[in-house]
């Protein structure tokens, strides 16, 4: 689908919510789509941590702890089409793409499940990079299905996304893959491999946001 059509769906699914009553996406205060307060609370926060890929580790930089304010936001984005919000979460991913010395990588958009994508109507790694000013590359498509990550430990959430994805046009490219949240870095570490193995040069993963009791390497 065309970047035109994209842009068309996601301005119409903002006009729908304009529609409804708001509250605050992070804390239900009435009559606005987010607060003040809540805006403060996504200032980003980087941190960073290391993730094995065969061919050598990369590091994920994430823009903001997935907690409170951030993890509400972005449920509220995935999962209720308040898509206008993901311009609130554009400092946290802009500053992890910084930390991660990929301003002039191009970004990769962790590919979206036909099934997420007919839920939605769109893409929401692709619409967080598009509201950093940057127009992501959609190189990665899967190769198989796999299992919902959620409720799998680290070892059985690399083994159900082992050998999933596949890039295409790739080669020679200087890329960062970006996904909305990183847990394990199972998925992220899948997407590294399958990009190197297309030729890719892949600098480093950013995340919007990352599972706290995931960050034990620090700023
Ligand atoms: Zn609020």
């Amino acid at each position: 689908m065309s970047e035109i059509v994209l842009a068309v769906r996601e301005a119409c699914a903002d006009a729908l919510a304009l529609l409804l009553p708001v509250s605050c996406a992070g804390c239900d205060e009435p009559d606005v789509a987010l607060c003040e307060r809540c805006v403060l609370a996504l200032a980003p926060d980087p941190r960073q941590q290391v993730i094995e890929v065969h061919g050598g580790a990369v590091t994920v930089w994430s823009g903001i702890p997935f907690e409170g304010v951030a993890a509400r936001v972005l449920r509220a984005i995935k999962e209720d089409g308040r898509t206008s919000l993901a311009a609130a979460l554009a400092p946290a991913l802009t500053a992890a793409l910084a930390r991660a010395g990929a301003a002039d990588a191009v970004p990769v958009p962790m590919p979206t499940s036909r099934g997420a994508y007919r839920r939605r109507g769109y893409r929401v790694p692709d619409l967080l990079v598009r509201r950093t000013g940057r127009r992501p590359r959609r190189l990665l498509r899967y190769a198989r299905r796999t299992s919902d990550q959620r409720g799998l430990d680290r070892d059985a959430r690399a083994r159900n996304v082992a050998h999933s994805l596949a890039a295409v046009d790739a080669a020679g490219l200087r890329v960062v893959v970006v996904d909305d949240v990183v847990t394990t870095g199972a998925s992220l570490a899948e997407a590294v491999r399958a990009l190197r193995a297309a030729g890719a040069d892949v600098v480093a993963a950013v995340a919007v946001a990352a599972t706290p009791r995931r960050l034990p390497t620090g700023r």
